[in-house]
């Protein structure tokens, strides 16, 4: 179709806007296409803003070799959806013992470098990472976690997880490996990434290393900026709601497996922290962490479901709703999906765009989501703002049907 004029758009009343950059999502392909495939979570993306989208290494195989990025790179182009850009391994096999060929892997298209999920706790190693990632040009994004103390953990560790008698992950956890990753970029002066931090003592020592001129950039995730672990109790109040809002939602149903992620949804002082340091600048960008799973991997006791939101599709809303409710100013958030993780990744501006309708009403209903994945505690739930059009590379792919009321 014709690519419709932005101020034509903008006259009736849409937000025209640079097109998102997720630099954190799973999209699952090659090993795990009964969760999402390369093309249903670019399509995904698009619809959620995302004109770009970043796919995690922790597939089988692992995205570790030339030969594997050039394939993913292959088929994200052939989705004709979102512009899809390859992760890869900091470690063969993501098996955290030796050094993938970072060099390599950056000069078959690998904008960046993660062993996610699987955290290096070598910390040799990890240095080693930084130093060759900072030859080949690249950004390694460390997944903070110290395995060790979070053990067997579901949850958060507080007085939820009490209540609910789930072994929880303390936060400790993050800020133990977080302090780690800092120490060991100063000691080599690489840039470093911390992806999906979601704990308040975290965020203060990524304020604290910045202010020490450090090159270290972070990212928060929609879900840990709305939800808390109040959610696992079976609270449907987002961050900035009060008890009324659980009354209209109805009775609460503990135990969903879709509250269930790593890191795990935090305490409501946490999430303030994470705004917090949203508007100061300590965090950098909004990533969605999109990790889609077939339902026989959710649909199962708590403790043995699998960790992960399915979040391409609502990261806006959320964060629209953030806005509305005074959390952060709309520039921030837009800066947040856009701008700042393009920097991060040290991206070229493609010209990309889309075009939103700030009051569109809608529910969460999973024949009506994009992805594979329907794993997200937001199922049944109203939001407000929507994509209408997604225009990559010059080229309108994403088209809600709207847009010819607007032609
Ligand atoms: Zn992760």
């Amino acid at each position: 179709m014709a690519l419709p004029a932005r101020a034509d758009l903008e006259r009736r009343g849409l937000l025209v806007v640079p097109g998102f950059v997720d630099l954190h999502a799973h999209l699952r392909e090659p090993g795990f296409e009964d969760s999402e495939t390369i093309a249903t979570g670019a399509r995904a993306a698009l619809r959620g803003g995302f004109t770009t989208v970043c796919a995690m290494p922790n597939t089988e195989p692992p995205i570790d070799s030339a030969g594997l990025v050039a394939e993913l790179m292959a088929k994200g182009a052939a989705a004709d959806a979102a512009r899809v850009l390859p992760i890869a391994c900091i470690t063969r096999g993501r098996r955290g013992a030796d050094l993938a060929d970072l060099v390599e892997l950056a000069r078959a298209g690998a904008v960046a470098f993660s062993d996610d999920g699987s955290p290096v706790s070598d910390s040799r190693l990890f240095r080693s990472a930084l130093e060759y990632a900072q030859v080949a040009g690249r950004v390694v994004i460390e997944h903070p976690q110290d395995v060790s103390l979070s053990g067997n953990g579901v949850m958060h560790e507080g007085a939820a997880s009490a209540g609910l008698g789930l072994p929880g992950m303390p936060a400790a956890a993050e800020e133990t490996a977080v302090a780690r990753d800092l120490a060991l970029a100063r000691l080599t002066g690489a840039r470093l990434h911390l992806t999906h931090l979601s704990t308040r003592a975290a965020i203060e020592l990524v304020r604290q290393a910045k202010a020490d001129g450090l090159a270290v950039t972070a990212d928060v995730t929609p879900h840990h900026l709305a939800l808390t672990d109040e959610w696992v109790s079976g609270s449907r109040r987002f961050a900035w709601e009060g008890s009324e809002e659980d009354a209209r939602q109805g009775a609460a149903i503990p135990y969903d497996p879709n509250t269930k992620v790593n890191p795990p949804l935090r305490t409501r002082a946490d999430v303030e922290a994470c705004w917090a340091g949203l508007r100061d600048g300590t965090i950098d960008a909004i990533a969605t962490d999109h990790a889609p799973h077939a339902s026989i991997r959710k649909e199962v006791e708590y403790q043995d479901a699998a960790f992960g939101i399915s979040g391409l599709e609502t990261a806006l809303p959320l964060m629209l709703a953030g806005v509305s409710a005074g959390r952060a100013p709309l520039e921030t958030v837009l800066r947040a999906l856009s701008e700042a993780p393009r920097r991060i990744l040290g991206l070229a501006d493609t010209g990309d765009w889309i075009a939103i309708d700030r009051d569109a009403e809608w529910t969460v209903d999973a024949l009506e989501l994009g992805s594979k994945g329907k794993n997200t505690p937001l199922l049944g739930r109203r939001l407000t703002g929507r994509v209408v059009i997604a225009v990559v590379n010059g080229k309108v792919r994403y088209d809600a049907g709207a847009s010819a009321a607007f032609a």
